[in-house]
């Protein structure tokens, strides 16, 4: 029997959806069994639209459209969990499978710690995530850095410490880091994300540790998890086999260095912010900038509960609102900020609310005794023993 804790490399037995999947294509078939088998509802996911910069979300109710999902968007940045509240009432009376990356699972337990989703009523299957690229930023790095028309890129992806990029003249690449020292690569926030597997979802998938053979890694990280595994196995749609030990160890190690390397990222940006009155004159300095839109309050999974009109912003029609409305949304996120990106991501204005929130968010979390080293972006949640969602 599979426990949580147990880990394997899955492979699909469908072809046609192996063939369109970013590994062994466990993702799209265990949420295709799920929905076929009556375990969910639906099926919630991330879609490619126009082009490969253009990730949509998309509701589906049949399982034969579950290959529409297939593969991996990295410069897909939406963020699925504010969904479950806006438009699925929580998960209220719909039980709903989906592919969640680190920081679409934490902004659910967010959502969850203030009622506003139920987590009973979703099978979450986590993806392992390094960090998604801003599809302006991903355009303008493949034009200026690779010398590419960004339009005539068919597929993308990261591996080993590179952005890859296929066209029909071939594969071309960089290395994120080179990248990276020049701004471009991933997005800050996610530079800064230690939460590269999501455990605290029912499976965490990914690549990381899989040696000579497509297929997914895949860890069960609580009961539900592991029993659609079980399920899938002895309906014969999965195959699964035990990782190599190399390939645990290497995966352990990778782990371990992006948490370094996301840590050193913290340093880095936070010392570049400073402290203070210095820190505070800039973030004033920045948002001075806004145009009281409110899409850092729509967007944000700890502000779920808060409406713009709970915001004194100061005059009716007037820009910049009082600082006062940034003060308050600091201070009503405080130490919940899960470092999503998405108030930075979609501010009009490119204030950098998110290096802002998250500094604010890292320091809180230390005064309140959380040790060094430790995954600070966690959110606090009962331990997976005592989660009602897995019983
Ligand atoms: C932005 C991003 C970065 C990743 N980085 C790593 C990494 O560094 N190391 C690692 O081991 N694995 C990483 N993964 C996971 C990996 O790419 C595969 O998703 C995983 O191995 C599962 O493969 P599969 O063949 O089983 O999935 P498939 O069967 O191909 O299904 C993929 C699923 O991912 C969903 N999806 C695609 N793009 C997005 C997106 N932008 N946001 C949310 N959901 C999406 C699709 O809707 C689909 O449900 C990353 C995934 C993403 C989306």
């Amino acid at each position: 029997m599979c426990k949580p804790g147990d880990t394997f490399y899955v492979k699909a037995k469908d072809k046609e959806l192996r063939s369109r999947a970013e590994s062994g294509a466990a993702v799209s078939t265990l949420l295709k069994f799920a929905l076929e088998t009556g375990m969910v509802d639906a099926v919630l996911a991330v879609q490619k639209g126009a082009d490969i910069y253009d990730a949509r979300p998309v509701l589906i109710a049949n399982p034969a459209e579950i290959q529409e999902i297939s593969g991996s968007l990295h410069c897909g940045t939406l963020l699925l969990s504010r969904l479950f509240s806006s438009y699925l009432e929580g998960a209220e009376g719909l039980r709903i499978a989906a592919a969640l990356k680190g920081c679409d699972v934490m902004g659910l337990y967010e959502l969850a710690k203030r009622g506003d989703v139920k987590l009973d009523n979703i099978l979450m299957l986590g993806l392992n995530c390094g960090g998604s690229v801003s599809p302006e930023k991903a355009r303008e790095m493949i034009a200026e850095k690779f010398s590419i028309d960004p339009d005539s890129v068919k597929k993308e992806r990261i591996s080993k410490g590179k952005f890859i990029v296929e066209t029909a003249v071939g594969e071309f690449s960089l290395s994120m880091d080179e990248l990276e020292a020049e701004n471009y690569g991933r997005r800050s926030n996610c530079r800064r994300c230690k939460m590269k597997v999501p455990r605290q979802a029912d499976l965490a998938c990914g690549e990381w540790g899989v040696l000579g053979t497509k297929a997914t890694f895949v860890e069960a990280c609580s009961e539900k998890g592991a029993l659609l595994l079980e399920k899938a196995r002895a309906a014969g749609v999965i195959e699964t086999s035990l990782p190599a030990s190399k390939g645990l160890e290497i995966r352990e190690k990778i782990e371990k260095s992006m948490h370094r390397l996301a840590e050193s990222w913290r340093e880095k940006d936070f010392e570049a912010l400073g402290s203070g009155k210095s820190r505070m004159k800039q973030v004033i300095d920045e948002t001075s900038r806004c145009i009281k839109c409110y899409t850092c309050v729509d967007a944000c999974p700890a502000l779920s509960r808060i409406k713009p009109s709970d915001f004194s912003a100061g005059s009716p029609g007037k820009v910049p609102p009082a600082f006062a409305f940034h003060a308050l949304r600091y201070a009503l996120v405080a130490d919940s900020c899960i470092n999503c990106g998405q108030c930075e991501e979609l501010c009009p204005m490119d204030i950098p609310n998110s290096l802002f929130m998250h500094s604010f968010a890292v320091e809180l979390q230390e005064l309140y005794g959380y040790q060094a080293g430790q995954d600070l972006s966690l959110p606090k949640v009962a331990p997976l023993e005592n989660r009602s969602h897995n019983k």
